[in-house]
């Protein structure tokens, strides 16, 4: 994740008094941080840094910044292999036999982390204006080889490999469909994930930074038979506006632009919905909201990081609400003294719930002082 540096970052420094002309290569400023800078009159350095840009350190040397790694696989439009022939050589051209290679090294992963179950869970890559690289039916996500790996078009009809394709392939060719930028699928029952989905929670939403950023709001579609057309529809429905998809009774599926960025999706998604999990055990279950300002600095990041965002243009007071989380937890805690000097603007206050938090404040000091 590049750094961050917020208003009160650059608040921090000056006080320290250390120079803001002079912010790390490739920061991201957050709006209000933004907003300072030009209010002291100085532009805002902090901009993703381009690939080979470079940054002047004090001694004069140029250090040339390396470019991010892309593992987006990028075809020719119209330019997909014809014939039988054609499509077995695209097949075992070194490009694909890479990618293959990595979805075999996500496959383990994904097993590792306990993400998949006995034949369970699929991956797949687009590759080409009809083309699906899938991984096979009835074998493990964590013994795979490179050669089990099959090719399929986007109407699920499979064009290449020594093993029938999963069942599922379906479902990630709907989101390929509806979604372009999704390149990459990954589909797994992850517990804490699948629990959510079993219970039809959807995890609440401003409580873990890290989700927020990568993921934005995790959606659900409500139980359809695994593989069947109808799951596809209601999973290409949704797609565009959420990369991590609950499958209700079943599973979760994610996209990205490759298929590193959509595991790092579905590792997202489960380590949110097993931290939500957890944190509601604490605190009697009173979970700390990010609130809905700070939520517009995440909106922001998403942006600038070229993921857009449904909640894009919602009022502060409709980006945290969370009414619809169930399990007896409250995820918004606002003590008095957050609310006096805390992320409500004053001309914003109810003063008739300032005089009652007022009162019962007064109350309870009161009585800790006759204690
Ligand atoms: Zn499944």
């Amino acid at each position: 994740m590049p750094t961050i540096i917020t208003e009160k970052d650059l608040l921090e420094m000056q006080k320290k008094g250390e120079s803001l002309d002079t912010l790390p290569a490739g920061a991201l400023l957050t709006p209000s941080a933004k907003d300072l800078l030009s209010s002291l009159g100085k532009a805002p350095t902090g901009a993703p840094a381009r690939p080979g840009s470079s940054a002047k350190p004090k001694n004069g040397d140029t250090y040339q910044v390396p470019p991010l790694p892309d593992f987006e696989y990028r075809w020719k439009k119209g330019g997909d292999p014809v014939g039988n022939k054609a499509i077995q050589a695209f097949f075992h051209s070194p490009e694909i036999v890479t990618l293959k290679n990595r979805m075999v090294d996500i496959g383990r992963r994904m097993w590792n982390r306990n993400f998949v179950d006995g034949n369970g869970g699929n991956i797949t890559i687009r590759v080409g204006d009809n083309m699906v690289l899938c991984t096979p039916t009835l074998i493990s996500k964590g013994y795979m080889t490179p050669d089990d790996i099959c090719l399929v078009d986007l109407d699920g009809k499979q064009l290449a490999g020594t093993r029938p394709r999963t069942s599922e392939v379906n479902t990630h060719i709907a989101i390929m469909k509806a979604t372009p930028e999704a390149k990459s699928c990954i589909h797994g029952h992850p517990p804490h994930s699948t629990a959510y989905a079993v219970a039809s929670v959807t995890p609440p939403s401003c409580l873990c930074s890290e989700a927020e950023v990568f993921l934005g709001e995790i959606g659900m579609v409500p139980y359809e038979t695994p593989g069947s057309s109808e799951v596809a529809e209601r999973v290409a429905k949704i797609a565009p506006d959420h990369c991590s998809i609950l499958l209700e009774n079943h599973g979760v599926i994610v996209w990205g632009k490759d298929v590193e960025d959509a595991y790092w999706k579905i590792e997202n998604t489960e380590t949110a919905c097993q931290t939500i999990w957890i944190a509601s055990q604490l605190n009697g279950g009173q979970l700390h909201s990010i609130g809905g300002r700070k939520m517009q600095d995440i909106i922001a990041i998403r942006k600038q990081l070229g993921m857009s965002d449904k909640r894009d243009g919602l009022k502060e007071c409709e980006l945290c609400d969370n009414s619809e989380f169930r399990p007896g937890v409250t995820c918004e805690v606002r003590g008095p003294e957050e609310a006096a000097t805390g992320d409500i603007p004053p001309d914003e206050r109810d003063p008739e719930a300032e005089k009652v938090v007022q009162m019962v404040t007064d109350t309870i000091m009161q009585r800790l002082k006759n204690a």
